[in-house]
């Protein structure tokens, strides 16, 4: 993909850039191991002290990041101001509880025969992070606060339809006054991944976007031993029992589907309704969904963009037209808007079954699969199917149902009575196919630090 800003909204290319060359690729990991050797040596109060002010600058930039982040991805201008603010609050989160998760953890000393004993967390280096365009600010903050606090340094290669938001990331931890080249962003195709990996320098690598990239960046990490966590694909199932506030739980249907154009990994994709309830909560479902308002992602009426590439559009298409072709009902939706830019109508598609790409895949689109299911035990059976186990939602007044889902969803996520939603003060993660490993909280910090032991006699 060449690495360029086109407008998903007109399909108009605004800016294009050349990707690195080898050379510039070179010097860039120098300066990444130059700046490890003194960063390493700063103090968590120091670095408390320069997340703050990252938070400071990005507060006072929001204006001009989020209308960045639509015109090169297609989220309505709302979305992203709510990603931008996401980003400032995880930035203090890490600033404010990172020296405290750096602290040396005691150990029973006498039980292992010494005069101390402890483990204390240790920065490891450069660390890649091969980033997707859908939270073109948030996937990337997500790495690089705790990777910042920790005392790593980052290197980040961005999706190639976002390399304006790329580059002003790298800005922004330049103004707030981090040690020079403590985060890089690396402006090359996915082509060249690959070496920047295998290189001594770079010691680790965290990977969010599809399987077939994870895939590509875990085979070379394993090749050279070194860590990595991959947050992958996600089928989420959002399962809705009679118990449950039908008009609530429809309302948060429509965004936990729609949200960001529908192109999130944690997205309600399938929906598991149970019999009782089916017929009114389909209305409900479809009926919100066609009142959302469709159009120019900058507009602050719309609630529903284009989707962010051409390519995005041709899969949704296929994915609905194979459901159909293979028994599928289209209740509401089911084609493109017809207006420049790679819109899709908000979709509700019933009678989905496991033999439709709709349900084996991830759909990345504002197209929800619905299914019809006699009880909560049908509908984790039906979820826990899938090769994904990301998020999950359960909505149940019922406090039997909810414990059951939550020891038996295979997920890393269970949200009851709520949508999958990432928290700073919470992990975030999948487990199957959705990847290894956790962001956020302290658990995120600790993926890429070495948790050395120390043994003193
Ligand atoms: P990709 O997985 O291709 O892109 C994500 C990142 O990985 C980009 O930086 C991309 O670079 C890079 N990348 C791609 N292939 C490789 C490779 N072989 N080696 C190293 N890096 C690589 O996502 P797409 O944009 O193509 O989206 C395809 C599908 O992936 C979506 O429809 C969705 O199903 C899923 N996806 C899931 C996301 C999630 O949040 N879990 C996010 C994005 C996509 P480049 O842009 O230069 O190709």
């Amino acid at each position: 993909m060449a690495i360029a800003t086109i407008n998903p909204a007109t399909g108009e290319t605004l800016r294009t850039f050349e990707p690195l060359s080898d050379e510039a690729v070179e010097e860039r990991l120098a300066r990444a191991a130059a700046a490890f050797a003194g960063y390493r040596l700063t103090t968590a109060q120091q670095r408390a002290g320069w997340l703050r002010s990252a938070a400071d600058v990005l507060e006072a930039d929001t204006k001009a990041v989020a209308e960045l982040m639509t015109t090169e991805m297609g989220k309505t201008l709302a979305a992203a101001e709510a990603e931008v603010g996401k980003c400032v609050k995880a930035l203090r989160h890490y600033a404010e509880h990172g020296e405290q998760m750096l602290q040396p953890r005691p150990a029973d000393a006498d039980a292992v025969g010494a005069v101390e004993a402890y483990v204390v967390h240790q920065p490891i280096g450069a660390v890649l992070a091969v980033m997707p365009w859908n939270f073109p600010l948030w996937q990337a903050m997500r790495f690089a606060a705790p990777a910042l606090m920790a005392g790593n340094v980052g290197l980040l290669k961005h999706a190639s339809n976002v390399p304006q938001t790329a580059l002003y990331l790298e800005e922004l931890f330049r103004k707030a006054g981090f040690p020079d080249d403590v985060f890089q962003t690396l402006l090359i195709g996915s082509g060249q991944v690959e070496a920047v990996l295998r290189d001594e320098r770079v010691a680790a690598a965290t990977l969010t976007g599809s399987n077939a990239a994870g895939q590509a960046v875990a085979r070379t990490a394993g090749d050279v031993i070194k860590k990595t966590v991959l947050e992958l694909g996600g089928s989420d199932p959002f399962i809705v029992m009679p118990s449950a506030d039908l008009d609530r739980a429809a309302e948060v249907a429509v965004t936990a589907r729609c949200q960001n154009n529908g192109q999130s990994c944690i997205a309600a994709k399938r929906f598991f309704v149970h019999a009782d309830v089916a017929e009114e909560f389909t209305r409900l479902f479809a009926e919100k969904l066609a009142a959302l308002p469709v159009g120019d992602p900058m507009d602050a009426d719309t609630k529903v963009g284009p989707l962010a590439t051409e390519s995005g559009r041709e899969d949704v298409e296929r994915f609905v037209s194979d459901a159909v072709e293979k028994g599928a009902t289209v209740v509401t939706g089911g084609k493109r808007v017809d207006r420049p830019g790679w819109f899709y109508e908000p979709t509700l598609v019933t009678d989905v079954t496991p033999e439709m790409e709709l349900w084996t895949d991830e759909v990345f689109g504002p197209v929800a699969a619905l299914r019809t299911v006699a009880d909560l035990d049908e509908a984790v059976r039906l979820a826990n199917e899938h090769v994904y186990g990301l998020g999950s939602n359960l909505w149940s007044e019922d406090q039997g149902e909810r414990l059951r889902f939550i020891r038996d969803i295979q997920s890393g996520m269970a949200f009851v009575n709520g949508m999958t939603t990432s928290y700073p003060e919470l992990p975030f993660g999948g487990v199957k196919q959705s990847g290894y490993g956790r962001e956020l909280t302290e658990l995120g910090m600790y993926e890429f630090m070495n948790a050395k032991t120390v043994w003193i006699g």
